[in-house]
């Protein structure tokens, strides 16, 4: 019987190549439901032709819009995070994409892992937000999370090599960004343009401004902590402009594991969906005599002070996590909106854990006081200086 696949969050840019990706599969993988936000014109268009048996608009202004856009329709249609769990944990789902951006998705990819289900996750914010609580749920109900982010697919694809437990270093490699080799003096005044022209991935504005800030990467840390289980001192940060290779894995015995391909997300989205086989992808074919070279260097962690703050608050754990990941949030939209500058946005995170009580042992509803206080925390800055 065919694999039925919820895709949270199908009008974004992984969304879109999951869609791709399924399309490719064949008879094997069939969509079961997909989200929007605002993008309804995208969403209708994408129940027209795939026919789901639900679809999500978890913008509540939106539901409207959609309805009349999609008209005559055997879809049913549902609203807010209610349908977004629903889609999520359904009896008849298979597999959930989890491709929201931020901390939004975290409630439906909870329901998910407490429903059993496969979770090919990209969304990474809940992973750092609730690592443990979602890790846990999903062991204690028999709920396998796969990786989709590159870094993270990689990393799993190596482990196909080794135990866990045999791990030396897990080393992620990162592109560097528009700014790489910039100094602090050159991204005082970064514009939004130069922060969202990403020089290797063609991905959605949020995550693109986190790769310019290098806050992507502080995130990829902790969501490596809590996908592989292991301290983030074992877990290093390389740069590789080319994005050839997309993370390694370093053993006790000296040999180190890497996984390349050209740089797709369809090929780290196909292999969640197919693991623990691998099939034939639309994959461009890895050239390297046309590459000639492949380079790396070490990140700067005092001009990318965004690192230097995640591997602290990967090791406060607790509330830490997310507070760091809600002031971003909240900085970039301001960043976005053309209200803050650049650099202000790691300022903001900064202030931000300076001024939050740490709680440990967090519960959910500890992480997300967390979650608000630091946004609110964000316009109180605003607003003070505004
Ligand atoms: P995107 O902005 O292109 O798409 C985001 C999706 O989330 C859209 O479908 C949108 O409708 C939905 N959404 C937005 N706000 C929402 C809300 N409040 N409630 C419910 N749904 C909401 O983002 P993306 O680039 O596809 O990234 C999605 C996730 O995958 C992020 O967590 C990102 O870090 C991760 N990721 C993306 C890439 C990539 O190549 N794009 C690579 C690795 C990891
Ligand atoms: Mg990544």
């Amino acid at each position: 019987m065919a694999k039925r696949i919820s895709i949270l969050g199908s009008t974004g840019s992984i969304g879109t190549n999951a869609l791709r990706v399924i399309e490719r599969l064949g008879a094997d993988y069939e969509v079961f439901a997909l989200s929007g936000h605002n993008n309804v014109e995208l969403l209708a268009e994408q129940v027209a032709k795939y026919r789901p048996k639900m679809a999500v608009v978890t913008n509540p202004d939106k539901i409207g819009n959609f309805k009349e856009l999609l008209g005559e329709s055997k879809t049913e249609i549902l609203g807010g995070s209610e349908g977004l769990i629903k889609a999520a944990s359904q009896k008849d789902v298979d597999i959930v994409i989890g491709a929201i951006v931020g901390v939004a998705g975290l409630a439906a990819i909870l329901a998910a892992a407490k429903a059993g289900k496969v979770l090919a996750i990209a969304n990474k914010e809940p992973l750092v937000v609730a690592g443990e609580l979602l890790t846990e749920t999903a062991r204690e109900n028999g709920a396998q999370i796969l990786p989709v982010d590159s870094e993270h697919s990689a990393v799993f694809q190596a482990l196909q090599a080794g135990a866990v437990s045999e791990i030396n270093r897990i080393i992620l490699t990162a592109s560097g960004g528009p700014f790489r080799g910039a100094s602090i003096e050159e991204i005082q005044n970064a514009t939004i343009e130069q922060a969202l022209a990403h020089p290797t991935w063609n991905m959605g504005k949020k995550i693109t401004i986190d790769s310019a800030t290098m806050m992507n990467k502080a995130l990829e840390v902790i969501e490596a902590k809590w996908l592989f289980d292991v301290p983030v001192d074992k877990i290093e940060i390389l740069i590789h402009p080319e994005s050839i290779i997309h993370s390694m894995v370093e053993f006790i015995d000296g040999s180190v594991i890497a996984q390349m391909s050209e740089p797709d997300m369809c090929l780290p989205i196909q292999y969640a969906l197919t693991y623990p086989k691998r099939v034939k992808g639309r994959q461009k074919p890895l050239r390297l005599e046309q590459m000639g070279s492949l380079t790396f260097e070490k990140p700067d962690m005092d001009v990318f002070g965004a690192l230097k703050i995640g591997y602290q608050v990967a090791k406060t754990g607790g509330t830490a996590t997310a507070v760091f990941n809600a002031a971003n949030e909240a900085a970039i939209e301001e960043f976005l909106a053309g209200r803050i500058k650049f650099v202000n946005i790691v300022e903001l995170i900064e202030h931000c854990l300076e001024k939050h009580t740490v709680k440990t042992e967090a519960k959910l509803d500890d992480l997300l006081l967390a979650d608000d206080w630091a946004r609110n925390e964000v316009k109180g800055c605003l607003n003070k200086t505004g």
